[in-house]
């Protein structure tokens, strides 16, 4: 009997003329028939109005974001807490269909106050990453009015519009970090401001982003390339969360305890108020008097802060997240078939040394680094199958390399 030449049930093309053909329980499908199913499949969500991404979407209670953060954020337990919340309420929003009773859930942009290197943009990327959605991190001190030597604000759009590879649809549902906002804060009591172009203009400029609207965005960007189309963005769906570490702002907030708490109403005591973290009480009122016009801190009703990294979390940034640097220096050495062990004692040097060069867990990296850039210079092509850091180890090795410039730095 001729040997049967399998085919395509679907469209009944023979084996050979296609480039593949997968075997079922009781059929087969060619390469032409999956890719056209995937088509249909993607027409349908369309028309339905049940993008994957916002059926994914639905799976993630803030409990579950909260517990993705916990694999990559140490500590920060309130504005995860937070954050948990703004972004599950945002997304809500999104999948909220026109109802009678014209209730309209609004936009819950986000405002982190924290010193730099606590883990506010971590905090941001970590999110965009369990969404899967496109975020574009920007840096408020090079934004300027239209006009001025600098970004214009729009060019935030462009970056989005970029990490999602020009998918507009996807840029709109994306997140922005805006960096260093703080920065951009009214400087009305500096005298040698003559006209406030990084200030109060900008602030203006993004007013109407944060709230949400169309914006004609040039997708390359900048004034360089003059012919290319503009792109119209909405960003009514676009989540902002800006950051900033609002340097001196612990003064205005001890000014206003110590004010609320010799008032007639006073429910403060100003004894148990925690000194080293006075970021806590933080409320919008005290960004307001910082220099942040009343607007655009009205759009980002979300406040939250970031508590001061201490030896602990420090200590527990180095081995505990998922993609912790001790994780991460382990596997590059088992790539070359070392073992590498760090001795508590060497993992606490570390830590003390961040924290009296004040490089808070930004330096952990380049501590981390010169202690072992002369192993991974040396092991690779050795006899020598295991490293064992110790204190002693660790302490050699950062006077050897790093701590001349670390100090020069700091
Ligand atoms: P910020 O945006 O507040 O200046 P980053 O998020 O850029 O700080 O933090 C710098 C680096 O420090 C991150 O890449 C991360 O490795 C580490 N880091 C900072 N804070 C934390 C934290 N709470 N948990 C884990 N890692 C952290």
């Amino acid at each position: 009997m001729a040997k049967e030449v399998l085919e395509c049930s679907f469209c009944g093309r023979k084996k050979p003329e296609t480039n593949l053909l997968i075997a079922g329980i009781d059929a087969h499908i060619c390469d032409r028939c999956i890719e056209q199913a995937h088509g249909i499949v993607i027409e349908e969500i369309k028309q339905t109005g049940k993008s994957e991404l916002l059926s994914d979407l639905v799976l993630h209670k803030p409990r579950e974001i909260k517990a993705f953060l916990d694999d990559y954020v140490i500590g920060q337990d309130q504005t995860k807490r937070v954050m948990s919340v703004a972004v599950y309420n945002h997304y809500k929003r999104l999948m909220q269909k026109p109802s009678e009773d014209d209730v309209e859930i609004e936009k819950s942009n986000i405002l982190m106050v924290g010193r730099t290197g606590t883990g506010k943009t971590l905090v941001a990327k970590t999110i965009a990453r369990m969404l899967n959605v496109p975020l574009a991190i920007v840096d408020a001190t090079v934004l300027t009015e239209a006009g001025y030597v600098g970004e214009d604000v729009e060019s935030i759009l462009t970056r989005l519009l970029q990490a999602a590879d020009y998918d507009v649809e996807k840029a709109e549902r994306g997140i922005v970090f805006i960096d260093e906002i703080d920065k951009i804060a009214r400087k009305s009591d500096n005298p040698s401001i003559t006209r406030d172009v990084s200030g109060e203009g900008v602030q203006q400029a993004l007013l109407k982003l944060l709230e949400g609207t169309v914006v004609n965005v040039p997708p390359k960007g900048g004034r360089k390339h003059p012919d290319q189309k503009f792109v119209e963005v909405n960003t009514q769906n676009i989540l902002f969360i800006a950051g900033g570490a609002f340097d001196g702002i612990e003064r205005v907030i001890s000014k206003r305890l110590n004010h609320q708490a010799v008032g007639y109403s006073s429910s403060i005591n100003t004894d148990n108020v925690d000194k080293e973290n006075l970021l806590q009480y933080i409320i919008p009122k005290d960004v307001k008097d910082f220099g942040l016009i009343p607007e655009i801190i009205g759009r980002l009703p979300v406040l939250t802060h970031m508590d001061p990294l201490d030896a602990a979390t420090l200590r527990s940034i180095l081995t505990e997240p998922k993609n912790a640097l001790v994780k991460q220096y382990k596997k590059l050495f088992e790539m070359d078939d070392v073992a590498l062990e760090v001795e508590e004692g060497a993992l606490e040097f570390i830590v003390s040394k961040a924290l009296e060069y004040k490089l808070g867990a930004r330096g952990l990296r380049s501590l981390c680094e010169a202690i072992l850039t002369d192993a991974m210079f040396d092991l690779p092509g050795s006899e020598d199958k295991t490293l064992l850091v110790t204190k002693e180890y660790a302490e050699q090795s950062l006077n050897k390399n790093l701590l001349q410039r670390l100090k020069a730095v700091s």
